[in-house]
């Protein structure tokens, strides 16, 4: 069955917008008469915390039954965590404390997998660590529509305090809307001064209970195993304040966290399923690849059948190799996921140009005229500090009455593939001013359709995002 994009908004009574942003991130470019199909309905639909129930075949009406999750069938689920923070902090060893101290059964002498993901289990509940550190991996999940992450634990050195990753770290999860806990590491240094690491955290707006803040500050040593139960149990005290619930008695939700070409076992990715319960034998969608469950590994390398809300399993069954962040869904039948991932792949050929351009100023203008937006978002880099602040302030004091002007992120350099992965998540535009891009971002903001516009005169660049924001822009050259 199919249905119309803006019968499908009618029916969740949320704004056909929403939902034509959310098909683009998944690949699918139809405008508001167009139709989905049901299975890219039903995944768009649980974005919106609805079910489409079933396809009715009348003539008239394709319209599926949408409804709501009801509250009795939602049950409680692990928080979902990335860690991210300035090289050398300690991501990494903070990450395998975790895992050493709580994911081995020693008596049985497992070994873990890396599959870029792992549930840890504590006397007050379960945690689920994504096992790639670092804010690039987070937002370039993001920017490809899978936003997995429930919090993010900021890792910083004790002994060394706020660094150029912990603000770009902060900035990322700022973006994301996703609430941040503050790890204070390597507290066993002779040299660690964590009242220091709190005043530089406090300028960030990150401020402890105990200073009269609200941020959740923990303080270990990643090396030597210290406070490492105490920090759990901070995560899930906070957890426990969010009430993270998810149905586990529908189909297969999920996001590929990770996938690789496996000489033997062919297509393998990793799967973090969000919401329901995905099972073998499921055939399924991941972007424009399709396929069925024909076994699936856990994090400790055990077979399973079954995977719950908040559980990361290596899939094998792909037809090809997935993308990190592509999403995950469970469809009726095999053939139909074929027919889906073949009719995604043909889209994305027939719209090579229009899927997925999150962030020409074009698009900004269209988005405009069709809906108030309230915010556009932008990222400066620039040479010096100086000229950076001077920007910032220029640009949002700009007046107008429907649109503000929202920095996300703003720094000294070159634009990074960093910068361009955050502008591609958050839908925004880069300038640089004195800075160019680095080979290697030009090249990823062409992929991911980022505009980066360089300026050399402060006015010219404030000219140009104002007439952006009026709509007189001429069209980018
Ligand atoms: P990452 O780049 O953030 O992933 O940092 P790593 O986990 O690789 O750690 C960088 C360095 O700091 C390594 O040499 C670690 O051994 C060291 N390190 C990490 N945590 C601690 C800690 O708690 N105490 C001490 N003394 N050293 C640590």
């Amino acid at each position: 069955a199919l249905v119309t994009v803006s019968n499908l908004a009618h029916k969740m009574s949320v704004k056909a917008a929403d939902v034509i942003r959310h098909l683009l991130t998944l690949g699918v470019h139809a405008s508001i008469n167009e139709n989905v199909d049901y299975d890219t309905a039903t995944l768009v639909a649980s974005e919106f915390g609805f079910e489409v129930e079933s396809a009715e075949q009348s003539e008239q009406d394709l319209l599926p039954t949408v409804r709501l999750d009801r509250a009795e069938e939602m049950v409680s689920r692990p928080p979902v965590i990335t860690v991210m923070g300035h090289v050398d902090h300690g991501k990494t060893s903070l990450l395998d404390a975790i895992r050493e101290t709580h994911v081995i059964d020693q008596e049985a002498g497992g070994i873990t997998q890396h599959i870029g993901a792992y549930k840890v289990k504590v006397p007050k509940g379960e945690l689920v660590f994504l096992d790639t550190p670092g804010h690039e991996a987070f937002t370039a999940m993001r920017a490809r529509g899978a936003q997995v992450t429930d919090f993010v634990v900021l890792v910083v050195a004790a002994d060394d305090g706020v660094k150029d990753q912990t603000i770009e770290a902060i900035n990322h999860s700022r973006a994301a809307n996703v609430p941040i806990i503050v790890a204070v590491n390597k507290i066993d240094k002779p040299e660690a001064d964590p009242e220091k690491v709190i005043r530089e955290l406090s300028q960030h707006e990150l401020i402890p209970e105990s200073w009269g803040g609200d941020t959740l500050f923990a303080y270990v040593s990643a090396k030597f195993h210290q406070g490492i139960d105490e920090f759990l149990d901070l995560i899930l005290l906070q957890a426990e304040m969010m009430e993270l619930k998810a149905r586990p008695d529908k189909r297969g939700i999920g996001a590929v966290i990770e996938a690789r070409l496996d000489k033997g076992k062919g297509p393998v990715a990793t799967v973090l399923v969000r919401e329901g319960t995905l099972k073998l034998g499921d055939a399924f969608v991941a972007g424009i690849h399709y396929g069925k469950v024909r076994a699936m590994l856990d994090h400790e390398g055990k077979p399973v059948e079954e995977a719950g809300p908040a559980t990361p399993v290596e899939v094998q069954g792909f037809a090809g190799v997935p993308e990190a962040g592509d999403v995950f869904l469970v469809v009726d039948e095999e053939r139909i996921a074929r027919q889906i991932g073949e009719h995604r792949q043909q889209k994305i050929r027939e719209h090579e140009a229009a899927i997925v351009s999150p962030a020409s100023v074009d698009e900004l203008l269209a988005r405009m005229q069709e809906q108030p937006v309230k915010e556009v978002n932008i990222i400066v880099k620039g040479d010096v500090q100086g000229s950076v602040e001077a920007l910032k302030e220029a640009l949002s004091g700009i007046p107008s009455q429907e649109v503000k002007v929202k920095i996300i992120h703003s720094g000294v350099g070159a634009v990074t593939e960093s910068d361009v992965m955050l502008a591609s998540a958050s839908k925004a535009l880069i300038i640089g001013f004195n800075v160019r891009p680095t080979p290697k971002a030009a090249q990823v903001a062409e992929q991911e359709k980022v505009d980066i516009r360089v300026y050399s005169i402060i006015y010219e660049a404030i000219e140009n995002v104002r007439k952006a924001m009026e709509g007189m822009l001429a069209p980018i050259e």
